[in-house]
């Protein structure tokens, strides 16, 4: 038996403690870690509460700015975890929040991931790793083999070269598309005779030395805000990334990205990247790899393909053929921690040329030297935790099949998804799913007849008020937390190329059956009619 009231002591005895011995079992720590293991999703179910708290409300429990000078008992401190973090948390691998690419985990990620944390490995030496390094080697031969599909061989030849790396393990897909952009800079303004390269010599001398009056990167507007990051940081700027026009299905419009090349190339502006899509954020469609590569072999520039979200599908032999044309790019980018299902902080960059990644080589005297294989000399993040691990059990325990049937079933479900909606007559699909991803909004049966017969001008009053009325029910659908869609602004091209507001849909989760989605159906229509405004100012205006 505990004392009733007890405090914590910071002591050499204390302090010890902590690193040697082990909650007990019937502790606060001890039993939530059984809960966890026995059972994930029920103990996200029970913990936490699907309350309407404001954001603003709960800052009020993360207010104090004190580093505590009062230790705390860890099973005290894991009381006040679940109740003031974990029942305020997401449930995003709840079956019916179907709004992200994150969703849920298969169970043998968690004990997984506490051998992975316990032992602490460094992946940016050798020293540090040990067979971790080898590991995160075969994980990007692997990942190359299923964008580039080389023989044998030539796994054989690169992978564990020193000075070679098939691509780069990173946090995520804003640091992969960084990484390969990085390449692409560093590849094009490299040394030549006197200039030391833009890597030593800046971006000013660089420019100078090869006579370019600027650097473009063209990628169609659909394209991930992290482009713009990578810009602003590798020193190119932000407006040099070119939005080329999309196509009523939301893929690049190869005509346009020719004639932008043309005029650049007349400008003296030299096109340092031409950046493909395999899987847009907003709308899940995938650009046409195969012209895009061909374009951008005409100019003579790199090109990237940005798969964070969409490359797992190559994993699927039915719809592998979705991204072809992807083995004609220079490097591609592919999220772990998206489709593959792995936590998040599993990002690659995936070379097509296993000498690619000497442009961006650094060494360092005490680690890093020359000759080794330490991954860090071939990364942008230093220190980096052993995620790779969780790739490489995944691709194990789940197999190439075993991610095809994930990737098929996602796929399908969009599609099941689409119909539905497409039958229901108050709902109407904004973009047809290519992958598992789709848009739509609630427009009841006659608002959508009334859009059909309108002039551009009224459609874009009626479209401002829709837009209002999604609004509307996405946040009333996240707040009563039972389940969660998310929305996102895009141009229509039935619209006059209008942005408006749509619900977006994300169905990677397997547990996600055909009875949620009717759900959601049925709870967003219950919503609409909870609209003080909007929904009887649009059936005003459909009856008049
Ligand atoms: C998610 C995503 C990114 C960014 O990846 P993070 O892992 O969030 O850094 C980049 N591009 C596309 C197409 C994405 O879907």
């Amino acid at each position: 038996m505990r004392a009733a009231k007890r405090t914590a002591q910071a002591t050499q005895e204390s302090l010890h403690r902590i690193f040697t011995i082990a909650e007990a079992p019937d502790s606060t720590l001890g039993r939530i870690e059984q809960e966890m293991s026995q059972n994930l999703a029920g103990f996200l179910g029970n913990h936490i509460v699907a309350t309407k708290n404001a954001l603003s409300d709960i800052e009020q429990d993360f207010i104090n700015a004190q580093i505590p000078e009062q230790p705390e008992f860890v099973s005290d401190h894991m009381q006040h975890l679940l109740d003031k973090l974990v029942a305020q948390s997401v449930h995003t691998s709840s079956a019916s929040f179907i709004g992200h690419m994150t969703s849920a985990l298969p169970s043998f990620i968690l004990p997984l991931s506490k051998l992975m944390i316990g032992l602490n490995q460094n992946l940016v030496k050798v020293e540090t790793s040990k067979a971790f390094t080898p590991l995160e080697r075969q994980v990007l031969g692997m990942m190359h083999n299923l964008v580039y599909q080389q023989q044998d061989e030539f796994y054989q030849a690169w992978m564990h070269s020193a000075q070679h790396s098939l691509g780069a393990f990173c946090s995520g897909g804003t640091v992969a598309n960084i990484t390969a952009l990085w390449v692409a800079r560093n590849k094009l303004l490299r040394p030549d005779g006197d200039f030391k390269g833009v890597a030593r010599s800046g971006l000013y001398a660089a420019l100078q030395h090869y006579g370019y009056k600027g650097l473009a990167i063209l990628v169609s507007e659909r394209g991930h805000y992290s482009l713009k990051k990578s810009a602003d940081i590798l020193g190119i700027g932000q407006d040099s990334v070119i939005a080329i026009a999309t196509d009523e299905n939301n893929k690049i419009d190869c005509q346009q990205l020719k004639a932008k090349c043309e005029q650049l190339a007349k400008e003296n502006i030299k096109v340092l990247a031409i950046v493909g899509v395999a899987g847009t954020t907003e709308t899940g469609n995938i650009d046409p790899l195969d012209k895009m590569a061909a374009i951008a072999e005409q100019y003579q520039c790199h090109f990237h393909v940005d798969a964070a979200w969409g490359g797992a599908t190559l994993l699927s032999n039915k719809y592998r053929s979705l991204l072809k044309g992807i083995e004609g790019a220079d490097s591609v980018t592919i999220d772990a921690h998206k489709q593959m299902y792995v936590p998040m902080g599993a990002g690659l960059v995936i070379f097509k040329d296993p000498e690619s990644v000497a442009a961006i080589e650094h060494h360092a005297e005490y680690i890093l030297r020359k000759g080794s294989k330490d991954l860090g000399s071939h990364t942008l993040e230093g220190s980096r935790p052993g995620m790779a691990m969780l790739v490489y059990s995944s691709l194990h325990i789940i197999s190439r099949p075993g991610y095809e049937m994930l990737i098929n079933q996602g796929i399908e479900k969009a599609q099941y998804f689409a119909d539905l909606i497409n039958q229901h007559e108050d709902f109407e699909l904004i973009t047809k799913p290519e992958l598992c991803l789709l848009t739509y909004r609630y427009a009841p049966k006659a608002v959508q007849e009334l859009l059909a017969r309108s002039d551009e001008k009224t459609q874009a009053e009626l479209n401002l008020t829709l837009g209002k009325l999604t609004k509307f029910i996405q946040k009333r659908q996240r707040e009563d937390g039972r389940s969660f869609v998310s929305r996102t602004r895009i141009e229509v091209a039935r619209y006059g190329g209008e942005k408006i507001i749509v619900f977006r849909v994300v169905l990677a989760n397997p547990l996600t059956s055909q009875a949620i989605l009717q759900d959601i159906l049925h709870e967003q229509t219950q919503l609409a009619q909870e609209s003080e405004n909007f929904l009887p100012q649009l059936l005003e205006a459909a009856k008049a």
